[in-house]
């Protein structure tokens, strides 16, 4: 883990324009949070990343975007509607929400060794048991009342007569809406099993606990693939492990993330979906402990079956070769846009005693911005020129931000804590050799480099 805690994350993502509360005009909304200038262009590299690595360099999947708001009887098909639920419990006395398996937690961790449970393997009863039993109190220190399932998908409405409106649900998950195209996306293209369908959008949870900054909000991004295959004619387990090494690569290699940070953890017989053959979660961990990252699911064909039975469509593959019809099973690799977010800022962030400054150690391909150029001063005419130069130059092929203000000490500072890998120089010695110099954000190093060179220098330091 790193150093820093998840105070220290969340003022620096605040004070640097990553993230703010939401509507903090007015006094802010529960587990909601807006991107700033900064986050926006961590998130879209984010985005960016996930849909190169996973779609465009994959000949064996294609890309979505569905709605957020589908047909309401897609989440009666998938189970939604009737147990996407979270055990509820509330203070008796101060009347807030928790949820029961966070305080059990919770207890857990203050209680080392008094009592020997799984937590995911509980379900609602075992918990109202173990609560009583324990005297598991809120984090106020008041009883709490008996947990009771608590449906988590946000309900809204489509129509403008008062009296005529019928009811629809924000998407409480993307994968939904792969299922409801998947014939659609069979007859006009030219996928064969197998194959998969990836999306990227946002998704809305109506979640009980707060209070773990963007770890868990109410709306949030999901990034999701549905992996279909023929089990007569591909090895689930073979497939399972394919994905699982795509993932690693995507974390430890593309994004760059320290490996003993990471983890495995595979659900029990339990706590596993009835209709999941296998479910993993890789877990990073974040200042509050190892939590899910990115979960994968071996899903069979549950979900296409219920959307069968539902819509009475036949939602079959025919193999082109020997006409055999099949409805495929799915592995679900789904990851939270959000949750990479901050583990990003978590994983980079890095306080260098040695040189009295914050960094954000950030992968130069995930950097908001790769270069930042600075006129040595701003009321000289010819060194903001020349910068303007190299700067307007640089921005045909990476993202470059701009200062002028304060001493070059400040604004060294200023880009070594939103993670920009390098900064270049334009000063007097510029105009006599057309040189500049170049800052590297982790070592602090100085180099003279030609202005001729300086786009390779960048480019082949910043590669991916
Ligand atoms: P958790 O157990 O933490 O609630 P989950 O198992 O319900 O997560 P999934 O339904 O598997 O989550 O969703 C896939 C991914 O979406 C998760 O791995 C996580 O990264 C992300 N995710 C889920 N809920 C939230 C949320 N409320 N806020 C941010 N990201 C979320």
């Amino acid at each position: 883990m790193s150093g820093a805690n998840l105070e220290t994350i969340t003022a620096l993502a605040k004070r640097r324009g990553f993230v703010y509360p939401t509507s903090e005009i007015y006094g802010g909304l529960a587990s909601s949070y807006d991107y700033g200038p900064l986050g926006a262009e961590l998130l879209r590299n984010v985005r960016n990343l996930w849909w190169r690595e996973l779609i465009h360099k994959r000949q064996d999947m294609v890309g979505l975007d569905s709605q957020i708001l589908l047909h309401p009887e897609t989440w009666v098909a998938s189970g939604h509607v009737a147990s996407f639920t979270d055990p509820l419990v509330e203070d008796k006395v101060t009347h807030k929400r928790y949820r029961a398996d966070h305080l059990i937690e919770t207890w857990l961790a203050a209680h080392p060794g008094e009592a020997d449970v799984v937590v995911e393997d509980l379900n609602i009863s075992d918990m109202a048991a173990f609560l009583a039993e324990h005297g598991v109190c809120s984090p106020e220190g008041h009883e709490v009342t008996a947990p009771k399932a608590f449906n988590i998908l946000f309900e809204t409405a489509v129509g403008v007569v008062e009296g005529e409106k019928s009811k629809v649900y924000l998407r409480g998950e993307t994968a939904q809406g792969i299922f409801t195209n998947f014939r659609q996306i069979l007859d006009s293209s030219r996928v064969r099993l197998p194959f998969g369908v990836g999306q990227l959008g946002k998704s809305f949870r109506n979640e009980i606990t707060t209070g773990q900054f963007v770890f868990r909000t109410l709306e949030f991004e999901q990034a999701e693939i549905e992996y279909f295959f023929d089990p007569e004619q591909s090895d689930w387990q073979e497939l399972f492990q394919m994905w699982q090494d795509t993932m690693w690569q995507f974390v430890t290699g593309t994004l760059g993330i320290s490996v003993e940070n990471l983890r495995w953890r595979r659900h029990t017989d339990r706590e596993r979906s009835h209709y999941s053959r296998e479910t993993y979660d890789l877990d990073y961990q974040f200042p509050f402990g190892f939590k899910e990252l990115w979960g994968i699911a071996y899903r069979t064909d549950y979900d296409l079956q219920a959307h069968i039975a539902h819509s009475g469509r036949r939602l079959e593959y025919v193999d082109p070769q020997t006409g055999r019809r099949v409805v495929p099973h799915v592995i679900e690799p789904a990851l939270g846009i959000n949750r990479v977010f901050l583990m990003l800022l978590c994983d980079a962030y890095w306080e260098d005693e040695a040189n009295q400054r914050t960094v954000l150690r950030l992968k130069p391909s995930i950097a908001p911005y790769k270069t930042a150029v600075f006129p040595l001063l701003k009321n000289k005419p010819e060194l903001v020129e020349k910068a303007r130069t190299i700067f307007n130059h640089l921005l045909d092929h990476m993202t470059v931000t701009w200062d002028d203000r304060g001493n070059i000490g400040k604004r060294y500072y200023y880009q070594d804590e939103i993670g920009t890998p390098f900064c270049v120089t334009v000063d007097f010695d510029t105009l006599a050799d057309d040189t500049v110099t170049v800052r590297d954000r982790d070592t602090a190093v100085q180099q003279r480099v030609a202005i001729d060179h300086l786009l390779t220098y960048l480019q082949e330091r910043i590669i991916i």
